[in-house]
């Protein structure tokens, strides 16, 4: 029996080339039926390969500005000049009929999840290594330097903030920060106290 019809809000940030992306899509190959990825907004350029409405919805800064307006974002922040945001309504939808909705965000906006949905589970990736994360930034290779230093300001500051989440996960391997994270999962599910 299913006590809470309500599926879990699963949030998941971490610095960018932690590999959050990778570790999301081996979570999804673990639990394909329950999980739903909540698809965010953002107003950067698409990288080679990335669909609009599947990694993204990709839209022009006027439109984004609009929707702020219309309150039509869970949270959103801006990160390295450009807006991201998670849209509300299709969160709402999926948690109602029981999914549990994972959102793969920067720390400002999990932060103003915190807020408004503290039943939400937090989940920081963490590198094994800065200088692991540096490589993996470094190598991506389809930014400017400029891009790159500022990607590594950017994780400084985040890691400063990791002690704000519910649970902590070295992506030492992409398998085991995955079954982690479904061990984070179904532990919440059979949690009978929130902090
Ligand atoms: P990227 O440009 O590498 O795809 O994403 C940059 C950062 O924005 C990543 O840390 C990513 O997790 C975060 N991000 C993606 N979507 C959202 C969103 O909807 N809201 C917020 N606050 N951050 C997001």
């Amino acid at each position: 029996m299913k006590l809470n019809e309500r599926g879990l809000l699963v949030v998941i940030s971490g610095p960018s080339g932690v590999g959050k992306g990778t570790v999301r899509k081996a979570l999804f190959n673990i639990d394909r039926h329950n999980l739903e990825y909540s698809v965010s907004m953002t107003t950067r350029s698409p990288r080679l390969g990335e669909q609009d409405g599947k990694d993204y919805y990709f839209v022009s800064k006027d439109e984004f500005e609009n929707r702020i307006k219309e309150g039509k974002f869970l949270e959103y922040a801006e990160f390295v000049g450009n807006y991201y945001g998670t849209p509300l309504d299709k969160v709402e939808e999926r948690l109602n009929v029981g999914k549990e909705v994972v959102l793969e965000i920067e720390v400002q906006g999990a932060m103003q999840v915190r807020e408004k949905m503290p039943e939400a589970v937090f989940v920081f990736i963490a590198p094994p290594s800065r200088d692991a994360l540096r490589e993996r930034i470094t190598g991506r290779a389809t930014e400017p330097e400029k891009i790159i230093n500022q990607r590594m300001d950017k994780a400084d500051r985040e890691f400063d903030v990791a002690h704000k989440y519910d649970y902590i996960v070295v992506n030492d391997t992409v398998e085991n920060a995955a079954d982690k994270i479904m061990a984070i999962i179904r532990a919440e599910h059979s949690k009978t106290k929130r902090t």
